[in-house]
C-alpha cells in the first residue's frame, strides 16, 4: 500500500532499527566497522563510503522524492557542487537568472576557470531556454520557486524540452521539499535540496540532499561522494531524519502563517510589491498549482524605500535579521547584502534585487505576534 506523504516522513525507510526495535535511527557514531572474516564485510566499511544513519537518510530522501538514489552531503553547496562535477571539461549548462547567490558564484568563480560555462536564463520563458541550448549543453539547472523574486518555472515543460536535446534537468527544490512538490515525478531527472532549511527544518544543521533515478548517474555520484568525502556526518543524519518526521505539519502551519503575511503585506502603504506564488493574484499561482500542492513560507517584499528596509531590519525582536530559510524561527533578510551579494549589480537589479527588497522565511511563531512585529518595525 502507498502510504500518504505525511506517514513517509514519519516513519522514513525502515523507521525503526530491526535489531533493537528502537523508534528512532540509531546514531552510527563509528568511522570504521570491523571486517568478520577475510574478504567479508557487513554491507559497512568506513563511514565516508557507507554509514547507515545517513543510508537511511538517503533512503528516506529518495523515498519521499520517489526516486531510486539518495545521497546526503556535508551541505546544499557540497551536494550542488558534487553534482556539478558529472558534467565533463567544456560542458555548458543553462541556469535559472534569478537564483540562490552561492550557486551563482560556485559556477562563476570556481567552477568557470576550469571547464564549465553557463548562460543565466528566465527559465520561465521556453523560447529563451531553447535559445539558450548549445551543442555542448548537459543540462538545465532551475529553482522553483526562483529565489528571491518566486517566478514559477514549469517544471514538465522545461524537462519535456530539455529531453528533445538530450539535456538533462536539475531541480533545486529546497524551497518547497517534497511535502510540497515532487520535480522527479515532473520528468526531471535530479533534484537537490539545501537540507539546511525545510527538511532539518530548526535552523540548527547544514545538510544537502541529492535524488535521481538514473543508475550510470547513481554510479558516478557514488563515485565522487566517496572520493571527496563531502559526506554527512552521523549525528547530522540524525538531526535532518529527526527534522523531516514533523515536515507536514509545519509547513502546513508555516504556509498558513505565511500567506497571512503575504496578505497583510499586501496592505501596507510601505509596500510596493509582495512576491509569494500563493497569493491568488500571483502570475505563476495555476502553474505552481499545477506541479505543487502549495507554496512555502517563502516570500519577497518590495517596500517604497531603502530607509524603510533599514528601518524594519533594525527593529524586528520576533523576527529575526539573519539569513537562511525553512526553519522554525521565522527569519528575515536583506537578499543584496546577504543571499545575493555574489550576483553582479546589473543581473540582480535586472530581477528587481535591489535595497528595496526583503525576503521572509515564516516560521512557527504565533500569526498574532508576527504581525504586530511587522507593523511595529514599519511604524
Ligand atoms: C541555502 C540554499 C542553498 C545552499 O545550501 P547550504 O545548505 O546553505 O549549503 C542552495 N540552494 C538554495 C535554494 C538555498 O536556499
Amino acid at each position: 500500500m502507498k502510504r500518504k506523504i505525511e506517514t513517509q516522513v514519519v516513519h522514513g525507510h525502515q523507521g525503526f532499527d530491526p535489531r533493537t526495535g528502537a523508534v528512532s535511527t540509531p546514531i552510527y557514531q563509528s568511522a570504521t566497522f570491523r571486517h568478520p572474516g577475510l574478504e567479508q564485510t557487513t554491507g559497512y566499511d568506513y563511514s565516508r563510503l557507507q554509514n547507515p544513519t545517513r543510508e537511511e537518510l538517503e533512503k528516506t530522501i529518495a523515498g519521499l522524492e520517489g526516486g531510486r538514489f539518495g545521497f546526503a552531503f556535508s551541505s546544499g553547496m557540497a551536494a550542488i557542487s558534487s553534482i556539478l562535477k558529472l558534467f565533463p571539461a567544456g560542458a555548458h549548462l543553462i541556469v535559472s537568472d534569478d537564483l540562490y547567490g552561492g550557486v551563482y558564484r560556485l559556477i562563476t568563480e570556481i567552477y568557470a576557470p576550469y571547464f564549465l560555462t553557463a548562460t543565466f536564463v528566465d527559465l520561465t520563458d521556453l523560447a529563451l531556454v531553447e535559445q539558450a541550448i548549445q551543442s555542448n549543453t548537459m543540462a538545465i539547472f532551475l529553482e522553483i520557486p526562483t529565489n528571491p523574486t518566486m517566478k514559477v518555472v514549469d517544471i514538465r515543460a522545461i524537462s519535456a524540452l530539455a529531453k528533445r536535446f538530450n539535456v538533462l534537468t536539475l531541480a533545486d527544490s529546497t524551497l518547497l521539499s517534497p511535502y510540497l512538490i515532487r520535480p522527479l515525478e515532473l520528468g526531471a531527472d535530479l533534484v537537490v535540496h539545501s537540507a539546511s532549511k525545510y527538511l532539518g527544518g530548526h535552523n540548527d544543521t547544514l545538510a544537502g540532499l541529492v535524488v535521481l533515478n538514473d543508475e550510470k548517474l547513481n554510479e558516478k555520484l557514488l563515485l565522487i561522494q566517496k572520493s571527496e568525502g563531502a559526506i554527512l556526518a552521523p549525528f547530522d543524519s540524525w538531526l535532518i531524519l529527526r527534522g523531516i518526521k514533523t515536515l507536514a505539519v509545519r509547513l502546513d502551519r508555516q504556509q498558513t502563517n505565511a500567506l497571512a503575511i503575504a496578505q497583510w503585506l499586501g496592505l501596507q502603504p510601505q509596500v510596493e510589491k509582495v512576491y509569494y506564488a500563493g497569493l491568488s493574484d500571483h502570475a505563476g499561482y495555476d502553474l505552481l498549482y499545477a506541479q505543487a500542492s502549495g507554496a512555502g513560507s517563502t516570500l519577497s517584499f518590495r517596500v517604497k524605500n531603502p530607509a524603510i528596509a533599514e528601518q524594519i531590519l533594525n527593529r524586528v525582536q520576533i523576527i529575526y535579521y539573519a539569513e537562511s530559510l525553512g526553519g522554525t524561527e521565522t527569519l528575515i533578510t536583506y537578499p543584496i547584502l546577504q543571499t545575493h551579494a555574489a550576483i553582479p549589480p546589473d543581473m540582480r537589479e535586472k530581477q528587481g534585487v535591489d535595497d528595496h527588497l526583503l525576503r521572509l522565511s515564516v516560521g512557527l511563531e504565533h500569526i498574532d505576534d508576527l504581525l504586530s512585529d511587522l507593523a511595529q518595525a514599519m511604524r
